[in-house]
């Protein structure tokens, strides 16, 4: 194997590259990316950076110097659109085409728009550096605070939303279709309790809304009509509904995507030399027996490594291993550090253990058929930590309430 092409130059291509030059691979590595800039960090664009504290120095993944350490060659601002396996060659957008002897897809994943989303200024998204800049330019620049409707009440929604409160002091309603907030990753009832910081800090969360139209003078966004003919008037808004995998490229017919790109345990596509990571790559999780996408900073990036270090055991003829992990995430919202370990479904049973929802500081337990499936801590790192290991040994409920009882409040 003497080139190997990295598709994606953020975290989960990052970490390939790094990878691939610490295990010992002297070729050549291109690194494609659709992005103008060298890789950065995601998670504080909607925190630091999004508030004006950090600059883009602050999020750089690797600073220029130690990048030029992995002697990689760089294609940025260069989308890839088309790849064919048979003859081993990408397409890139500016017309030219590389071969390669190994492949890893980490384009990761766009936002999803509303259906008939119109093109007016003051409505934004949030995946990229320009995107963040252009909120954060939109939330500084103004003589009084703007009234801000974010729609979507998932993890990204809910950290914008507490940005523009405090530092930007703008008025904040989220609007949310289902029955509480943070329904797909923490299930009603704990969704309800971490929003709880939100109503401390005056942001409006109205849930079982539908939205029906974002509306404008023609220019500049106005509003947001619900189903029930309501509007509530806007000078931001920001659409937090999730994201869609970046496969639009992978007109191969021999890569399976299914929401998302399909690989075995241990990330290799159906394409031998073809290994996915990060938030594109939908893997099967021995660890829980299914097959899974995770869209969280933790699995990009030890994915990014997991492909990279595969594709170089199979090319020497060694053994490649299953990515086997416990899912990861953090959330900063106010003054909360919301953090999750494992993965929940929303009819699993829940326990608090420890702490309380009224103080803000709580670890809650999540289990079904038997099985402890995750554990969620609000501003309780320490308490929640040691649950990580019952989740590897794939611990039965009774065990993790048992331990739980054991470490007492
Ligand atoms: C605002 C925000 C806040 C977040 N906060 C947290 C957090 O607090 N905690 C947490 O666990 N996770 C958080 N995440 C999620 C985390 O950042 C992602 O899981 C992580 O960035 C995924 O890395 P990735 O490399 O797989 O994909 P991405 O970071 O999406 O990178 C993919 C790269 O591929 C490029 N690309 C796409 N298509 C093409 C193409 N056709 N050709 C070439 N290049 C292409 C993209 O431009 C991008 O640079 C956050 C994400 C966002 C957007």
């Amino acid at each position: 194997m003497e080139h190997v092409v990295v598709v994606g130059s953020s975290l989960a291509g990052l970490r390939a590259c790094e990878t691939l030059r610490t295990e010992g691979f002297t070729g050549t590595i291109t690194m494609v990316g659709s992005e103008p800039h060298l890789p950065y960090d995601r998670p504080p664009l909607s925190k630091k950076y999004l508030s004006g504290e950090w600059n883009t120095e602050q999020i750089a993944l690797r600073r220029p110097e130690s990048l030029g350490e992995l002697s990689l060659t760089l294609k940025l601002g260069a989308a890839a659109v088309a790849l064919d396996t048979t003859a081993q060659r990408l397409q890139l957008a500016d017309g030219t085409s590389l071969g390669y002897d190994g492949l890893v897809i980490a384009t990761g994943a766009n936002c999803r728009k509303l259906p008939g989303q119109p093109n007016l200024s003051g409505i934004h998204e949030l995946r990229t550096l320009g995107d963040a800049d252009a909120l954060r330019a939109d939330l500084s620049n103004r003589t009084s605070p703007a009234r801000v409707v974010v729609i979507g009440a998932g993890f990204i929604g809910l950290e914008v939303a507490a940005t523009a409160r405090e530092p930007y002091g703008c008025e904040v309603t989220v609007l949310e279709g289902l029955p509480a907030p943070l329904v797909r990753g923490l299930g009603a009832e704990m969704g309800n309790a971490v929003a709880l910081v939100h109503s401390d800090h005056g942001v409006t969360i109205r849930c079982g809304v539908q939205v029906s139209a974002i509306e404008g003078d023609g220019s500049r966004v106005t509003g947001v009509r619900l189903g029930s003919g309501e509007v509530v008037p806007a000078d931001i808004v920001v659409v937090g509904i999730g994201v869609v995998p970046a496969t639009e490229w992978l007109t191969d017919g021999r890569i399976e995507v299914r929401d998302g790109v399909v690989c075995d345990a241990t990330l290799r596509t159906a394409v031998p030399g073809v290994y996915a990571a990060g938030d594109i790559a939908r893997w099967y999780n021995g660890l829980y027996g299914e097959e899974m996408r995770v869209e969280h900073w933790t699995t990009a990036a030890d994915q990014g490594a997991a492909a990279a270090s595969n594709l170089l055991a199979v090319s020497r003829g060694e053994e490649p291993k299953a990515f086997e992990a416990v899912p990861f995430f953090w959330s900063d919202q106010f003054e909360a550090r919301v953090q999750y370990l494992g993965r929940a479904a929303g009819d699993d049973e829940v326990r608090v253990v420890h702490g309380s929802v009224d103080d803000r500081k709580f670890v809650a337990l999540y289990g079904s058929k038997g099985r402890f499936r995750g554990a969620l801590g609000v501003t309780l790192p320490k308490k929640l930590m040691p649950y990580r290991k019952l989740l590897q040994e794939r611990a039965s409920w009774d065990d993790a309430l048992a331990f739980a009882a054991e470490k007492g409040n």
